[in-house]
């Protein structure tokens, strides 16, 4: 879990960000601030020696014993590329698609269902417990970590420092960094390695995560997400999904095909109606049969109107708690899917179209202001004003309003 760092938050479509192995993550985190820091003077071991120093009587004053903070904080090294990943990770962008085929790979679902099959009795205890399903705790387990077989090697505590440090967004790595230092404190961890973000053990909690939701689920009285036992991470993945809603046998969405003439305007998570609604606007199962009525949902449509369009349910949304992108959503609940015997995706995607990098999303935005179409600001992020001004755009070309934010809208407006 963990920080949304990795990722921007694109709502309808667009790229992802990749972060290191994909992971990075969830909740409570933040979005990547938009402005490129590059220009940025690079920091020194020095620096951060007297950032420690400084940061000492914070840190006892939140708690920590002296003795923890001294022997932790020893020798933590400042690592330059933990900031350039943390600068320039709107750079790495990768379209819905593309995602896919990696993050839901046939290996990946052979390697899921291996991992399901050994873990059989610990997921069914765990299910049973906090209501979450073993296959969807295995696809965050898969997704994370690639089934505990990725779990980060860089020092947890030397990419925080790092971080906290650097600048960027001290406030809330100082708060993880805290966080982690009571984890050490505490014994749970014996080598407390993770991402480059502090993401770190089988399924990439950040600290103030760790905190706030892991277990001691194998009863040995840690909370140890980081050993070879998956138990402590798999129990603590399902209570953080179980606290933020998690429903129980729902699915998180469904691939549906649209009718002929469908209103694009009704493709937004914005847009919530009762299943018996959308089957009465033509919606159909692009398996077959009736729409099952899970209750009230919503159309997405992450590679636009050429792409797979889904009903998604308020699983979705808790997903969305471990992190924000679409594709990453959809990645999880597709691979949970897929771990349960459904099928893949059925409909195709615009494969001609790239992803539009950090700055033509800029530009992008940029171009529909002075176009008189409100893009909400110029950070590179397709949030919901910048894909409700791509929709107004395609409308008054005589376009799908599907929101997508193509190439082909960027040349349009130049
Ligand atoms: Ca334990």
């Amino acid at each position: 879990m963990t920080m949304r760092g990795a990722w921007v938050s694109v709502r309808v479509g667009l790229a992802v960000m990749l972060g290191p192995g994909a992971s990075l993550a969830p909740a409570q985190t933040i979005l990547p601030d938009a402005t490129s820091q590059m220009e940025t003077k690079m920091g020194t071991q020095a620096g951060l020696e007297a950032w420690v120093r400084d940061f000492r009587p914070r840190a006892l004053a939140a708690g920590v014993r002296a003795a923890t903070f001294d022997a932790a904080m020893r020798g933590v090294e400042f690592d330059p590329k933990v900031v350039e990943r943390d600068r320039n990770q709107n750079e790495f962008t990768k379209t819905v698609w593309d995602y896919l085929d990696t993050a839901v790979s046939q290996d990946r679902v052979a390697l899921g269902l291996k991992a399901m099959a050994e873990h059989r009795d610990l997921l069914s205890r765990i299910e049973t417990e906090y209501g979450v399903e073993a296959e969807v705790l295995t696809a965050v387990w898969g997704l994370e970590s690639a089934y505990g077989t990725f779990r980060g090697d860089l020092p947890v505590l030397g990419s925080l420092a790092t971080l906290a440090y650097d600048g960027r967004r001290a406030g809330f790595f100082e708060a993880e960094l805290i966080a982690a230092l009571r984890i050490v404190e505490g014994g749970h961890v014996d080598r407390f390695a993770g991402s480059w973000a502090g993401a770190s053990g089988h399924t990439q909690f950040m600290p103030s995560s760790w905190e706030k939701f892991a277990v001691d689920f194998d009863g040995d009285g840690k909370r140890n997400l980081w050993g070879d036992d998956p138990a402590d991470a798999l129990a603590s993945t399902a209570n953080y999904l179980r606290y933020w809603g998690w429903q129980t046998g729902m699915p998180w969405g469904l691939e549906v095909a649209l009718p002929q003439g469908f209103d694009y305007d009704q493709t937004t998570e914005r847009v919530v109606k009762p299943v018996a609604s959308w089957a009465a606007l033509g919606v159909r199962p692009m398996a077959g049969g009736d729409l099952p009525d899970h209750g009230p949902g919503s159309i997405l449509l992450p590679g636009g109107a050429r792409g797979a369009a889904f009903l998604i349910f308020p699983n979705f949304q808790v997903i969305e708690r471990y992190n924000t992108a679409d594709a990453y959503v959809i990645a999880i609940g597709h691979l949970a899917d897929r771990l349960k015997g459904g099928a893949p995706i059925a409909a195709s995607w615009p494969r001609d179209l790239r992803a539009l990098t950090f700055d033509e999303r800029k530009e992008l935005q940029d171009r529909l202001g002075r176009a008189g179409f409100d893009p909400g600001g110029v950070d590179g992020r397709m949030g919901p004003k910048t894909i409700a001004a791509v929709k107004a755009f395609q409308t008054a070309r005589g376009m799908i309003p599907d929101g997508y934010p193509s190439l082909e809208i960027l040349t349009l407006l130049r």
